[in-house]
């Protein structure tokens, strides 16, 4: 009877383990399958296209595909990017953003900061268990993937910190080099969990990018998902002057319009906004006014335009040409730039590996050769190699 006993208890276990060990590999990927989509959008890319393609530098501003359990150095079939991907888009930087505390049921009009889907993402995807309750560890851990893909990347991806990087990679690129770099950024700094001091630690770690507030008001500033939307509390006020005396850039993605005004009235150095839309374009809460769009550029900064609904109000990227349009008939060629959001829970009618469907839809809208090469990676690569330096 006993010996029955012990046998049907390790069947038990056995069924139990076989059973976790599904979850914790199969779910993990399902949610970033599902969350990150291509609903692909038909572009005819011409050879001329084509051409100028394989001489670009493209330059991103954002993408969040740190966040998901998927390996980064191999290609994919989920999500947007990965480095194959990047190569075969002719990328020469993506910055790569650390998301680190998501509302449930994250809209863009009024989120809470007293729930988050972060949590169980970080312990269904087994994190380090130091990541499951800290958010300053969840930045450090999308860090530590960063650098960890860069050492098995064979010399293929290379983490950017310092405006030397940045010339040393195009330099090298140029020489016929193929690599790509990646820069860090943070969604949202309500990772220093109220000490300014943590800023010091993530500068460490490399990141060198930083939105004030993500969907919800945290202690830093007020966000444009969030309830109050107000603007920078005094933490905040210090925060910034931090960042611009650290060599951290200033991204105003996401922020209230009161943290919006009142950075661009206190900045001495660029500032970007990383990734969005323009209202103009797409009458979307999240999006720049045409007034917001001149502060950008007044500190010598970029906007950088996304590929998802929120951003354009479709997928097709001659949405895309058409923000980019206005940003240039208001301030100007050299204030625009890319900002994908590839894998930020989006849709994109495109991957990083296809990004050609951008450049073919600004040859189509009568961009010139040179203003392009500007739109899909000059800017953004002039605003952070600025921007990174050490205030001299
Ligand atoms: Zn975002």
């Amino acid at each position: 009877m006993r010996k029955w006993l012990s046998l049907g208890l390790a069947l038990v276990a056995v069924v139990l383990v076989a059973a976790a060990v599904r979850f914790f590999v199969i779910t993990p990927e399902r949610i970033d399958r599902g969350q990150n989509k291509v609903q692909r959008v038909a572009v005819d890319i011409t050879p001329a296209a084509q051409a100028l393609q394989a001489t670009l530098d493209v330059a991103d501003m954002h993408a969040d595909s740190l966040l998901w359990k998927r390996d980064l150095i191999v290609r994919s079939d989920r999500g947007h990017i990965d480095l194959p991907r990047l190569i075969e888009g002719h990328y020469a930087l993506q910055v790569f953003s650390s998301v680190t505390k998501s509302p449930k049921g994250q809209n863009y009009d009024a989120n809470g900061a007293d729930t988050d889907t972060i949590t169980n993402l970080a312990i269904i995807d087994l994190q380090p268990p130091r990541t499951w309750f800290s958010l300053l560890q969840r930045s450090l851990w999308h860090a530590e993937k960063l650098h960890g893909f860069a050492e098995q990347s064979g010399g293929r991806l290379r983490v950017i910190t310092t405006p030397s990087d940045i010339d040393r990679l195009l330099a090298d690129r140029k020489s016929g080099a193929t690599v790509v770099g990646g820069m860090l950024s943070i969604e949202g700094l309500q990772n220093i969990e109220g000490n300014i001091g943590n800023l010091d630690v993530l500068y460490a770690a490399g990141f060198r990018m930083a939105g004030l507030a993500h969907f919800f008001d945290n202690d830093v500033a007020g966000s444009m998902h969030g309830v109050a939307k107000g603007g920078l509390t005094p933490l905040g006020r210090q925060v910034v002057q931090r960042m611009e005396a650290k060599g951290m850039i200033v991204d105003l993605a996401h922020a209230s319009h009161a943290t919006v005004a009142e950075v661009l009235a206190m900045a001495t150095r660029p500032v970007v906004s990383s990734h969005g839309g323009v209202q103009a374009t797409c009458k979307v809460n999240r999006n720049l006014t045409d007034d917001e769009v001149r502060g950008v550029a007044r500190t010598g900064g970029v906007v950088g335009i996304g590929f998802w609904q929120g951003a354009v109000c479709s997928l097709d990227p001659r949405n895309v040409a058409r923000a980019i349009a206005h940003v240039r008939d208001l301030v100007g060629i050299d204030h625009v730039g890319l900002g994908s959001d590839f894998d930020g829970s989006t849709t994109t009618g495109f991957d990083a590996s296809e990004i050609a469907a951008v450049t073919q839809a600004l040859l189509s809208s009568g961009f010139s050769e040179d203003d392009i090469r500007k739109i899909m990676g000059g800017n953004v690569l002039r605003v952070l190699r600025a921007g990174i330096a050490a205030k001299g």
